[in-house]
């Protein structure tokens, strides 16, 4: 609902108005129901939970990694379709991955999300839902911890980035990604800035991007530095080619004075001894990358491959990876090498949706 939406919902209840504005505050903290909602009358919050659900998801699931930075929840939609969204704790603040589709259709090689091809986009308030899930999860964390310790601990905080980096190609839902952030930004308060949104390269929406004007941070995948290698793991590239992708997040990031974000998964592949070959990896790779990036304002992220059993490739070793990022420097290109969370937990891409439908197969 609107505000105005909601404020004739609990009107037409017999509530005053200010209940609107209550009810409204306990949604943006992600209240996962009106029982939850402790400054309203309990018969009021009876009343609610009998006729309004707060979220369209269900949370089935909710694991957290080891190390207690990232929670990964798998949830229901109203229709029974499973998506998955990530929470990572980091130092610059929260950060929440969310899922734009359920499935995906773009049917990269190395990818866990596209084996079950896609099952339907997701709606503004389905990508909203997975923020204010992470919302709740802080806000839950934080109430106990400051029940336990007297002082409390303020540092908690809120959500504060969002990466639109789960299952499902984004530019293939552009209008509900954007209806999604024009919301997280306008009642969440998360700064265009701190929202980042990763496609695999499909042209007419980073278009659709430069047109709509909003500054935030566009990531590409990349995954292979020629437009033959690119072809054999990621299917879009048969429709826009790398000089194309390139030269629209060129203008994209122009635009707005950013740097563009690089993504480039390390995949190595077994020969029939059983060795590791480097598919995209070798520093020959890591020469033609440095050509095709040079004189760029980007960012190139290393991305260790997440082992998915179903698919024909391998990891490297760390060796590989340093030499890799060690061509790139010396190239004068800027990167770093993301640090893998939350495998402990089947956090990485996909994974926890997959083994679930699995299991109901
Ligand atoms: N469709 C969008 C966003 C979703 S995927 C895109 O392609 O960018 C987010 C990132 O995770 C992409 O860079 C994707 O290539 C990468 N990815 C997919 N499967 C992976 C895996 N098994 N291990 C590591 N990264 C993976």
């Amino acid at each position: 609902m609107t505000g105005g939406e909601l404020e004739k919902f609990v009107t037409d209840m017999g509530q005053p108005r200010f209940r609107a504005t209550q009810i409204s505050q306990w949604l943006q903290r992600g209240a996962p129901n009106a029982a939850a909602m402790k400054n309203l009358p309990e018969t009021l919050r009876h009343d609610l939970d009998a006729v309004a659900q707060t979220l369209p998801v269900q949370i089935v699931k909710k694991l957290q990694s080891a190390d207690g930075e990232t929670t990964k929840f798998l949830l229901q939609l109203q229709d029974g379709e499973q998506i998955e969204c990530v929470l990572m704790r980091t130092t610059y603040g929260n950060s929440v991955c969310v899922s734009s589709q359920a499935g995906c259709a773009m049917g990269c090689k190395f990818c866990a999300s596209t084996l079950l091809g896609l099952k339907r986009n997701l709606s503004v308030n389905e990508i909203l839902a997975q923020v204010l899930i992470a919302q709740w999860e802080l806000r839950s964390a934080h109430a106990t911890k400051c029940n336990s310790r007297p002082n409390g601990d303020a540092n908690n905080g809120d959500v504060s980035h969002i990466v639109i980096m789960g299952t499902g190609e984004p530019l293939q839902n552009t209008e509900n990604v954007i209806g999604f952030i024009e919301r997280a930004n306008a009642d969440l308060g998360i700064g265009w800035r701190r929202i980042t949104l990763s496609t695999c390269g499909v042209v007419p929406g980073i278009r659709d991007l430069i047109n709509w004007g909003r500054p935030i941070n566009l990531a590409i995948s990349l995954h292979a530095p020629t437009d033959e290698l690119r072809s054999q793991i990621m299917p879009i590239n048969n429709r826009y080619k790398l000089n194309e992708v390139l030269a629209a997040a060129d203008d994209f990031a122009a635009l707005h004075n950013r740097q563009l974000m690089i993504e480039y998964i390390l995949l190595g592949r077994r020969d029939e001894n059983g060795d590791t070959v480097l598919y995209n990896s070798s520093p020959e790779h890591a020469e033609q990358l440095s050509k095709l990036l040079a004189g760029k304002n980007c960012m190139v992220n290393l991305i260790p491959w997440n082992a998915v059993d179903e698919r024909d490739f391998a990891s490297i070793s760390g060796n590989a990876v340093h030499r890799f990022q060690d061509t790139l420097i010396k190239n004068g290109i800027h990167t770093r090498i993301r640090r893998e969370r939350g495998t402990d937990i089947g956090s990485a891409c996909g994974q926890l949706r997959l083994n679930s439908a699995r299991k109901k197969d």
